[in-house]
Parts: structure tokens; sequence; C-alpha cells
């Protein structure tokens, strides 16, 4: 397989095989995001992408996990994902899961059906960043949808079956919007209800806007003892069930896992503790995107 530029993916899909449907993101516009500024966005052939799919097969014997890259692979259109899944179960029988990227836009766009479609085919899983459920704070970051839309794609994919795991970013409202971010994060996944949800915390890179946003006073980032103040909002105010909660990131300050609601006391005297002063937290030069 051929790679263009630098390739992300969710840290679930490390051992998965990766294969570029779209080089960079077509929204490319969020103010803390720099994975893509240096890619134009395009989406690839399907005959390059069948050429990437043949060639990894005779280098691979045994494939279980394909994540097709890069941004939001769902903004292909449903007829050229189906080409793709048919063409990766016709290759890699032994595959279990196909997962992608997918913006709000992207599953508003398709039908309930087509999603349907591509479930079948073996599209198990998509990685949805909210980011923030605070209105503003989704202005501030230029994500490009309201909490609204947010709320209507998640929900759209759990009709859907297909399992769906969202990321929440903490400290991103800053000291000015910390409380409301997790306030209104806390009402939007637990009117998602996803399967997954991971909380990063932000990581201030210097080719973004956040970044001179932080330089010019409009943004105060948290230390880490309030990133975890904010956290224990997040979680005391979140209502779910049967989700996995994962805060566990190179770019988190202490680790933290629990099934929730499940385990929210437990997680809940957890943070405390952290809170209290009880642990370190992880050294900034050890945290990582
Ligand atoms: S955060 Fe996601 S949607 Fe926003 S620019 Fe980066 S890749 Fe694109």
């Amino acid at each position: 397989m051929r790679y263009e530029g630098a390739v992300y993916r969710p840290p679930s899909e490390a051992y998965s095989l990766i294969i570029q449907v779209t080089l960079g993101c077509s929204h490319n516009k969020c103010t803390f995001c720099s994975m893509f500024k240096d890619k134009k966005f395009k989406i690839r052939t399907i005959e390059d992408i069948f050429e990437d799919l043949e060639m990894s097969r005779q280098h691979y014997k045994y494939v279980r996990r394909i994540f097709l890259a890069d941004g939001d692979a769902l903004i292909l259109k449903t007829q050229d994902l189906e080409k793709i899944l048919i063409k990766i179960k016709e290759l890699f029988p032994e595959c279990e899961r196909v997962s992608m990227y997918g913006t709000p836009g992207d599953i508003l766009r398709k039908s309930e059906e087509d999603l349907i479609k591509l479930k079948n085919l073996g599209l198990k899983i998509i990685y949805l960043g909210v980011e923030s459920g605070s209105d503003e704070v989704l202005q501030d970051i230029n994500k490009g949808v309201t909490s609204e839309e947010m709320i209507e794609a998640g929900k759209k994919i759990m009709r859907t079956g297909i399992k769906l795991s969202v990321t929440l970013i903490s400290s991103l409202g800053g000291k000015e919007k910390w409380k409301q971010h997790a306030v209104e994060s806390a009402r939007v996944i637990s009117e998602i209800n996803p399967d997954y949800l991971g909380l990063l915390t932000l990581m201030v890179e210097p080719n973004t806007e956040i970044y001179d946003k932080i330089r010019n006073g409009e943004v105060t980032l948290l230390s880490p003892k309030e990133v975890m103040i904010e956290t224990r909002e997040f979680i005391k105010n979140l209502e779910v069930d049967n989700c996995v909660f994962r805060s566990n990131h190179a770019s988190n300050y202490a680790p933290l896992a629990a099934n929730l609601n499940e385990d929210k006391e437990r997680l809940l005297e957890e943070l405390d503790s952290i809170i209290e002063g009880n642990y370190g937290f992880k050294n900034e030069s050890y945290r990582r995107l």
C-alpha cells in the first residue's frame, strides 16, 4: 500500500490495516487540529484503493481489522463504499470489522437505509469527534456543526446498529468556558448514549489557530488539576447506559477507565482522590497526541 502524508487512526485501531480512501479532511478548519493541515482534501479513485487492498493481501497473511482513513472516509458516495466493502470481503474473508471516521455532515447526508447497507457489508464502527457539547465552544473551535446536529448524527448511527465511538476533548473551552464545556458535553453524550466514549486532553500544536488564541489571551489553558475538576463535572452530569469510557490516551494527565453508568460512583471517587492530590499527573513532556 502507498501512504500519502501523515496517517492518523484512533488508538483502538493500532493493529488494523490502514487504507487511505481519502487524503486529508474535507472540513480541515477545526482550530485545535493540525492533523491534515499539509494535505489538500481528495477522494482517491476506486482503482487506487483496490490496488492498495490487493497489495496488502499479498503482504499480510491475516488481517482481522481494517481502518479506512483519512479524516472522514464516510464522505464517499454510498455506492463507492459498498464497492470497497465488497472488495474487502472478497480479498480478506477473515476480516472481522471495518471502521472509519465520519463527520456529523457525512452521517446526516446518508440515509439510515444506506448506513444499514454498509453495516451489513462489514462497516462495524464509526468514530465521531464530538469534541464538545457546548454550542459556544463548538463555534469557537470552528467545528462547523451545532450540538443538535451532533446529537442527531450520533443517534442516527446508534439506530443503525453500527457501533459508535465518540471523542471529547477536555480543556477545549479553556478556563473561560470549562463549566459549560463539561455540563453541555454531558448533555450531548447522554442524549447520544454511544457505545464508546473517549476523553482526550487538549494538546496545543504551534500550527493551529487555538495556539494563537492562547498566546493572545483569548483562551486560558486549564492546569492538570483543573482538567480533573472539569472531568468530574462532566462525569457527574453524565447519564448513559452500557458505555465504555476511556480517558487513558497519551494526551491525558491521569488514566481513567470505567463502564458507565455502572461504575460512575467509583469513577467520581477516583477523580476526587486525584483532585485531592493523591496521585501525580503525567509530566507535560510525556503527553502526546
Ligand atoms: S478535528 Fe476532525 S473534522 Fe476537525 S479538522 Fe481535524 S480531522 Fe477535520
